[in-house]
């Protein structure tokens, strides 16, 4: 049996959701709107939005719940899950899987590392991956924009064309990281048009019930949307494991001590949360912390697993 089919349908959680929503009423506000590109900084801190999807595809939720917003570093985990379903391992030999310790776009690691980001979610490791999905598919940001509209049923789903410009303007870093990967062949595209494929990336625009349904994938152990594999069962294990420990920047054990999921963060203010065998969850606020995860999305997570007992550990 893939998974548990008598795992609760979405709507078991509502009442759970609207709980939560009620109790960190406070919380939305709180943290800054990411302001290292102008089309983030001027997104509202105070919203709030959060969804649980269930296996089968069914979704609800409570707040801003279908309110677009830039997925940014979330869809690291989708671009990881693409190319491990192409190459399997191989991917491992130019990309490590243990937490940095470092912020998401430092560059010091990397030289004393031969090149070798530590990582598929910082931007350095990020990179890498969008670099071999680029190679597999030949169109590495359509490639992804098209499995997400297909895991959400969302074909609404698209690239905020404002936002990739503003990062590919604000993107002298992530070209440092590139070009001085590529130095040690860990990147073998040519880099400008890497950036750009990571750019577009970056911009997809989706809500809180596309995310969550988006990331069902991993809470079927790998099965996709309309019953056909994705990943194996160990690779979808593998990914939930890397989430855990490096999805939620330089916070990945505040997380997992509060929270006790795998979960991937984005400077856009979401999150999705995993719970494996039974359903996935996502949610945003765009107030960040110091590190760049959701101040109210963490607080909502933190409560999610507490009334409903549903963390791994
Ligand atoms: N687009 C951002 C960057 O590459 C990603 C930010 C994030 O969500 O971590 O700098």
């Amino acid at each position: 049996m893939p998974f548990a089919h008598d795992a609760p349908k979405a709507g078991t959680y509502l009442p759970v959701l609207e709980e939560i929503a009620a109790e960190i009423s406070a919380m939305p506000g709180r943290g800054r709107s990411a302001d290292y590109i102008p089309a983030l900084a001027c997104v509202d801190p105070d919203r709030f939005g959060m969804a649980v999807a269930d296996l089968d595809g069914g979704v609800c939720g409570v707040g801003e719940w279908r309110t677009p917003f830039s997925t940014q570093s979330i869809t690291k985990v989708f671009a990881l899950a693409l190319v491990l379903a192409h190459e399997s391992g191989a991917l491992w030999e130019h990309v490590g899987r243990e937490p940095s310790g470092n912020p998401f776009n430092s560059l010091v690691q990397l030289e004393y590392e031969n090149g070798v980001p530590r990582n598929p979610f910082i931007n350095a490791g990020a990179l890498v991956v969008t670099d071999r999905l680029q190679t597999l598919t030949g169109d590495a940001s359509a490639d992804l924009l098209d499995f997400l509209r297909a895991e959400s049923g969302n074909a609404e789903i698209g690239f905020d064309l404002e936002v990739a410009a503003s990062e590919a303007a604000h993107g002298d870093r992530n070209a440092a990281l590139a070009h001085f990967i590529a130095s040690y062949g860990h990147i073998r595209q040519p880099v400008p048009p890497l950036l750009d494929h990571y750019f577009r990336q970056c911009s997809i625009e989706m809500n809180c019930a596309d995310l969550a349904l988006a990331g069902g994938f991993l809470a079927r152990h790998g099965v996709r949307a309309d019953g056909s594999r994705l990943l194996s069962r160990s690779e979808a294990k593998q990914v939930n494991a890397v989430m855990m420990t490096c999805g939620t920047y330089d916070a990945a054990g505040e997380f997992a001590y509060r929270v006790g999921l795998p979960g991937k963060s984005g400077v856009g203010g979401g999150i999705v949360a995993v719970v494996p065998g039974r359903c996935t969850v996502c949610v945003w606020s765009p107030g960040l912390d110091e590190r760049g995860n959701s101040v109210a999305g963490v607080a909502a997570l933190d409560r999610f697993t507490t009334l409903t007992g549903l963390s791994v550990f």
